[in-house]
């Protein structure tokens, strides 16, 4: 075997996907990461017509005009972020964004703030880029919410970003207004950036979802399709930025993927600009799982926070062996500590699963591990 390249060596393989390798078929999975819906209708008959039309070539490197627009528009009246098409690149999914992003501003010496726990990606973009991790604590006394006093702690001379990801995979936590706010400003005064990932901005309850971008010009906005519309599969995302920063994004994106999937762009096109109410379907059946999620953990004993966002909760379970004793009674679970050091003693649940099968798999918890 050739030796790889030390900046892959040190990576792992996602454990989240592993586990799902192990388990029996019939388990009931809130291990995973994506909504259980289908892309609408509409969606897919947009995708289809493109096809049929031979509307298959490549497309400018940055993404079609008609869809940067409409992205454009989007970022000014949900996000108030003033951009234009030029400084709109669509991607391959938010995860070639964030790629992207690490490679053309991440390099050996730089410090880049992440949450902990945080997406297993960000550690991953970051190591490959040759950077190195300063951890803020997110803690379940604060419901996980990242806290710009913490962040403030954390910056030094060599701060040469942060990640935000509010609403948060893994916990759920929507952050505070004014802790985006004040990070903004850090941001401005300390001369970092912030490359922030809302992925999760529309799967949000009874709170209102803030960009850093609003308030300050050092800040990349990651967002895409895949889970608003549950579009995992079609691999397509954005990201907008100012114009200095955008061109070097779009260096390591040229020569990375060329362009996004013109089927996807012209699915993301129609998810922009047409009906909204399978979203508004989508994100109301997620806060009655929520509801009963939450409940029937924190009934069992497991302190579980009310998450505002997302579809992710993050349950208090000190038993370091109830990963493996759901997975046996028949519940895919993920252990927190997949996510960071402060995951330690929390389990990752995902209630993007019918709600049927969450409280089946609830009664399965109940009666198999905690009276097991
Ligand atoms: N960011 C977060 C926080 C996620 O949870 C995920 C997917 O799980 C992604 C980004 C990647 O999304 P995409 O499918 O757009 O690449």
């Amino acid at each position: 075997m050739i030796n790889p390249a030390s900046r892959t060596k040190t990576i792992e393989l996602s454990q989240i996907r592993k586990m799902f390798e192990v388990t029996n078929p019939d388990a009931i999975n809130l291990g995973i990461g994506e909504p259980d819906f289908d892309v609408p209708q509409n969606i897919k008959d947009a995708m289809k017509k493109s096809i049929d039309e031979n509307d298959t070539h490549y497309t400018s490197n940055k993404g079609i005009i008609e869809l940067r627009e409409e992205i454009v528009k989007k970022f000014k009246t949900e996000n108030g972020i003033n951009t234009d098409p030029e400084n709109i690149l669509v991607t391959a999914g938010a995860s070639e964004a964030l790629f992207i992003c690490a490679q053309a501003f991440v390099e050996k010496g730089d410090e880049v703030i992440l949450p902990n726990p945080s997406f297993l990606s960000y550690e991953a973009c970051i190591n490959i880029a040759g950077g190195t991790i300063v951890p803020v604590d997110c803690t379940m006394e604060n419901e996980f919410k990242l806290k710009s006093d913490d962040v403030a702690e954390k910056i030094s001379k060599d701060t040469k970003a942060i990640i935000l990801n509010s609403p948060s995979n893994p916990t759920g936590a929507v952050m505070e207004k004014e802790d985006i706010k004040a990070i903004a400003d850090l941001s401005m005064d300390n001369d970092f950036l912030i490359i922030s990932d809302e992925i999760y901005e529309k799967i949000i309850y009874d709170k209102k979802h803030y960009s850093p971008a609003k308030y300050s010009d050092n800040v990349i906005t990651l967002n895409g399709f895949s889970k608003t519309y549950a579009m995992t599969g079609l691999r397509i995302g954005y990201l907008t930025a100012n114009e200095d920063y955008t061109e070097e994004l779009l260096k390591v994106h040229q020569y990375n993927i060329a362009c996004a999937s013109t089927t996807s762009q012209r699915g993301a096109y129609e998810a922009l600009t047409g009906p909204q109410d399978e979203v508004e379907k989508m994100v109301s059946e997620f806060k009655n799982r929520r509801d009963l999620i939450v409940s029937r953990l924190n009934e069992m004993g497991y302190e579980t926070v009310n998450a505002e966002g997302a579809f992710y909760v993050f349950p208090k379970i000190e038993d370091k062996d109830f990963v493996t004793k759901a997975a046996k009674a028949g519940v895919i679970t993920v252990p927190g500590a997949a996510f960071g050091s402060n995951g330690e003693g929390h389990v990752r649940m995902s209630y993007a699963n019918s709600y049927d099968n969450i409280k089946r798999a609830m009664d399965i918890l109940e009666e198999r591990v905690v009276n097991g």
